[in-house]
């Protein structure tokens, strides 16, 4: 199947209010192309340079998410055009995201990153920590960006009731803190693998690679 079949047969099998990020890591430009073509206009991307030199030679109507880890000291070089980033996991990175989207007059729109999974390579937050910067967000009002929503990743593993168990979590996280903080509107959870799962589980917005765009 083509590239174009794949993300439309995934489009059409998606509930309406669930949105597809299409994950292009590793990808060549006339890939992403491909599905522009067919209509996509969110991509993920997990390195800041790449996304950067896709952004660059892409049209410009395309919303950029970043999927991956981020180190503070390359918000930088994304803060000009990023559209979301999915994968906050400290208060000094969203510090530094405030402070360079201010420097480009820009409100740049953040997820949480949760510790969901069983292994110890995950990134992310533990339910302490998240609710300590969404009580320093409460008091001190960051300007130039927006936490709206949650992301997590399940464990690398074939046993659905595992990761049935950490989507359930991370939605009954995402619910009790939605009850205090209206904005968090968005629930950021599934891939190739599990994203029917997530969606049975909550999710809002999935984030697809191999799936449309073949195996990397
Ligand atoms: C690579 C990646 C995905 C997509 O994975 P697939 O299994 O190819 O769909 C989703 N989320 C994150 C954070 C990723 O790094």
């Amino acid at each position: 199947m083509s590239i174009k079949d794949n993300l439309l047969e995934i489009k059409s099998s998606l509930p309406p209010h669930v949105i597809l990020v299409a994950v292009s890591k590793t990808k060549p430009v006339s890939n992403l192309m491909e599905a522009y073509n067919a209509g996509q206009r969110i991509f993920g991307e997990n390195k800041i340079q790449e996304m950067t030199e896709k952004w660059e030679q892409m049209p410009k109507d395309i919303q950029w998410h970043m999927i991956g880890h981020v180190q503070t000291n390359k918000v930088k070089y994304m803060a000009e055009y990023v559209s979301l980033i999915h994968g906050v996991d400290s208060l000094k990175l969203l510090l530094e995201i405030n402070k360079q989207a201010a420097k480009r007059n820009r409100v740049i729109n953040c997820l949480l990153q949760v510790y969901i999974a069983e292994e110890e390579s995950k990134f992310g937050l533990d339910e302490n920590e998240l609710e300590e910067i969404l009580h320093y967000l409460q008091n001190d009002k960051l300007q130039n960006i927006k936490v709206i929503g949650l992301m997590g990743m399940a464990t690398f593993t074939d046993n659905q009731e595992q990761i049935k168990k950490e989507f359930l979590y991370l939605k009954s996280l995402f619910d009790k803190l939605k009850t205090q903080n209206s904005s968090l509107i968005t629930l950021s959870m599934g891939m190739s693998g599990d994203y029917k799962l997530a969606i049975d589980c909550g999710s809002t917005m999935v984030r697809i690679g191999s799936s449309i765009f073949g195996g990397r």
